[in-house]
């Protein structure tokens, strides 16, 4: 690979800076420094010493990023700049960085919930390239899903930055459309809660049933975390993978019959449309 001989870094790869170093940033820059991003290209900034100091720490046994408590500083000559601070600040950062971003011609990507591409192109300018992200929380674990949508402005190598970049912290899927992440908030992004609530449900059955509630925990977590592997790696769909655990009048047949007449699928269907329509209504 040519190398950057101001740098020593690989010239593919993007100096990135990361505005807010909290547990989503953590994430994404752990996940990016061990998958052999130049730590050296990443500048994260962040008002609050507290959070800076618990990135170097999360970041211990790698080489450390360059950290700044100011935004324009870690701005200044990034290819990349992650918005990764709570909405309620954003505009505030908006108008902070707006000089830099356009100077270094910085693509930037926000994960911040419900911040739209119209109200970052408003005060960052219309020629700036701008990915809009919903990750989800399992980011934080490195197994998150994200979806991106990417304005007019973001060219090819940029789509691939974007895609490494939250790629180290779980799957990436683009949408054609911006409104397409109400409906990503609704199923992936709220999603992790639902599989929360349906294993509080199972537990509360199982001790109905009669089991201690540490068994019946145990074996409603390690059941979904099989499931989700068998849909993740298994060799057949869903329903060829629900059809084979479902023998004829047996157990399991009982437990879905049971769903279906009770309408778990509309139940499912009202719960995103709840979801979406807030997403709407928040943005
Ligand atoms: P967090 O509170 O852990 O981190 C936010 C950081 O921003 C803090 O360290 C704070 O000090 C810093 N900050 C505050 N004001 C700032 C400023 N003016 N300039 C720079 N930094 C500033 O939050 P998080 O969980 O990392 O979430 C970050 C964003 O990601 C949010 O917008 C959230 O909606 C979005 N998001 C998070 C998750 C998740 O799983 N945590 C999932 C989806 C979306």
């Amino acid at each position: 690979q040519p190398l950057n001989t101001d740098t020593e870094r690989p010239l593919s790869e993007p100096s990135i800076a990361f505005i807010g170093a909290g547990n989503m940033a953590s994430s994404i820059i752990g996940g990016l420094v061990e998958s052999g991003h130049s730590p050296d290209a990443i500048c994260a900034a962040d008002p609050s010493p507290e959070s800076l100091e618990r990135l170097r720490r999360s970041l211990r046994r790698t080489a450390p990023v360059r950290t700044s408590t100011d935004n324009a500083t870690a701005v200044s000559g990034a290819d990349v700049v992650i918005l990764a601070v709570k909405p309620q600040v954003m505009s505030q950062v908006l108008e902070g960085i707006a000089g830099p971003v356009a100077e270094a011609g910085a693509l930037v990507i926000s994960i911040a919930a419900g911040i739209t591409i119209d109200s970052m192109r408003a005060r960052l300018g219309d020629s700036t390239a701008i990915v809009r992200c919903m990750p989800n929380t399992p980011a934080l674990l490195g197994c998150g899903a994200s979806a991106l949508f990417a304005n007019a402005r973001v060219d090819a190598a940029q789509r691939g930055h974007a895609e490494t970049i939250l790629g180290a912290v779980g799957i990436v899927e683009w949408v054609p459309t911006e409104a397409a992440l109400d409906a990503i908030t609704a199923l992936s992004g709220s999603g992790p809660a639902y599989f929360f609530l349906f294993m509080e449900a199972m537990i509360e059955a199982g001790c109905e049933l009669g089991l201690e509630r540490e068994t019946a925990t145990a074996m409603a977590r390690q059941t979904a975390l099989g499931a989700a592997r068998m849909a993740i790696e298994g060799d057949a769909d869903l329903v060829e993978l629900r059809r084979r655990v479902t023998s004829p009048g047996g157990t399991t047949q009982a437990a879905i019959e049971s769903f279906e007449s009770d309408g778990l699928r509309d139940t499912v269907k009202r719960a995103m449309q709840a979801a979406a329509n807030r997403a709407v209504e928040m943005a």
